[in-house]
């Protein structure tokens, strides 16, 4: 067993042999050219006057007063896109042209990921395909359509449901048929090592930028939280964290209609082990082991299954991992965008609602960290139409 491959039991590489060249040629590459100080200053650059890096951490002061804790927002709203996504798009897109490939390749459910790499693939003048479910092609017409504005091309897959799981699919297979000139760009922490190792240190400066900004106002953060869909921003953020004892990690998983009912995405909290887009981690699943269907009002964190490092860290206890309803994400939306004027992204607003359950349940006055994944622009008409319309009132 390659352990290198795992977070303790979860992980590896559950691909068909024919994909697993590709995994070791790209293990090797991002070991050849990620790791050196050319590359890595290379995408500094791009970050800083690109992508817009620092991202600020805002010290939430109506958040703060209406909770009676110190709340900290990292304000990855303000990343060029709208969200942390493009950090990993424009890294692997980056490692893509260093690896001479003419071509990227991505998966897309909302159609976020698909317009980071879209716009990494402009910046550095690659083609790109965008693999997209039937069902999600219509759902997003917006998202399409900025994709082709930017010079994608957009795969519509009719296969199953028409969205991400079989887009998903579809894209490895894609790649695996001519891994010569293609790189599939991985949307989050999940599918085959080496990609949750490569993601997660993509996603990595949230983290170590958070704690930087930490320092120096000289607070000691007490609870950092995070939205969790494959676990992208919620790993960037705490990896940084992960040796620190007195820092509480919590990610926030989406509820939907309730944990208790067959309408949600919470993988960590009800899920069991099992394999899904060539990783061994925590899976929804039936009885038979056949992938259940989700349900979660943010398109983003609508995923069956979770990154394997995630499943790992639920293993030992490490990060507490909790569900938040469709209806409380909602609330949390409306208090941040009313106190604070800022509308965060319904996946972020997942993680802020668990403010609602930690705030009352803290003896002393805490310091808390919240990702703020993403802006709310893209998610304006399932708002609108949430309950409709009546969330202003
Ligand atoms: C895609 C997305 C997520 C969920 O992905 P992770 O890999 O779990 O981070 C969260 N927030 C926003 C704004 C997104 O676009």
């Amino acid at each position: 067993m390659n352990t290198k491959a795992y977070f303790g039991k979860y992980g590896g590489q559950f691909v068909p042999e024919t994909a697993m060249n590709a995994l070791i040629e790209l293990e090797k590459a991002y070991e050849r050219i990620a790791t050196t100080a050319e590359f890595r200053a290379e995408l500094d650059d791009l970050l800083a006057h690109y992508v817009g890096r620092p991202s600020p951490l805002y010290y939430a002061s109506r958040l703060s007063e209406h909770y009676g804790h110190d709340i900290y927002l990292k304000r990855e709203d303000l990343n060029h896109t709208g969200a942390h996504k493009i950090n990993n798009a424009l890294a692997q897109a980056l490692l893509a042209k260093k690896m001479g490939k003419k071509k990227v390749l991505a998966e897309t459910g909302a159609g976020q990921h698909g317009v980071a790499t879209a716009t990494a693939a402009a910046l550095l003048g690659l083609e790109c395909d965008v693999y997209m479910g039937k069902c999600d092609v219509e759902r997003q017409a917006l998202n399409v359509y900025k994709m082709k504005l930017l010079g994608a091309n957009v795969v519509s897959i009719e296969d199953g449901l028409g969205t991400l799981k079989e887009a998903t699919t579809a894209a490895i297979q894609a790649w695996v048929n001519e891994i010569e000139t293609r790189f599939y760009v991985i949307g989050s922490a999940v599918g085959p090592h080496p990609y949750p190792k490569i993601v997660r240190d993509f996603q990595s400066v949230i983290g170590r930028e958070a704690k930087s900004q930490l320092k120096d106002r000289g607070v000691n953060p007490n609870y950092v939280i995070a939205c969790v869909g494959g676990g992208s921003n919620a790993i960037g953020i705490f990896s940084a964290f992960l040796d620190d004892e007195n820092v509480k990690l919590i990610g926030v998983e989406a509820g939907g209609l309730g944990a208790d009912t067959p309408y949600h995405a919470a993988t960590l909290t009800n899920g069991k082990d099992g394999v899904i887009h060539g990783m061994k981690t925590v899976v929804l699943q039936d009885e038979y082991g056949r992938i259940s269907p989700v349900h979660s009002i943010s398109a983003g964190l609508d995923y069956p299954g979770v990154g394997p490092e995630h499943a790992h860290l639920h293993d030992i206890r490490r990060v507490e991992y909790h569900a938040v309803t469709d209806d409380e994400c909602m609330e949390a939306l409306k208090l941040c965008t009313r106190l604070e004027g800022i509308i965060p992204a319904i996946e972020s607003s997942h993680a802020l609602a668990y403010l609602e359950k930690l705030c009352p349940s803290l003896k002393e006055r805490s310091n808390i960290v919240v990702n703020v994944s993403g802006r709310g622009d893209k998610d304006m008409h399932t708002i609108m139409n949430y309950k409709k319309g009546t969330i202003y009132g």
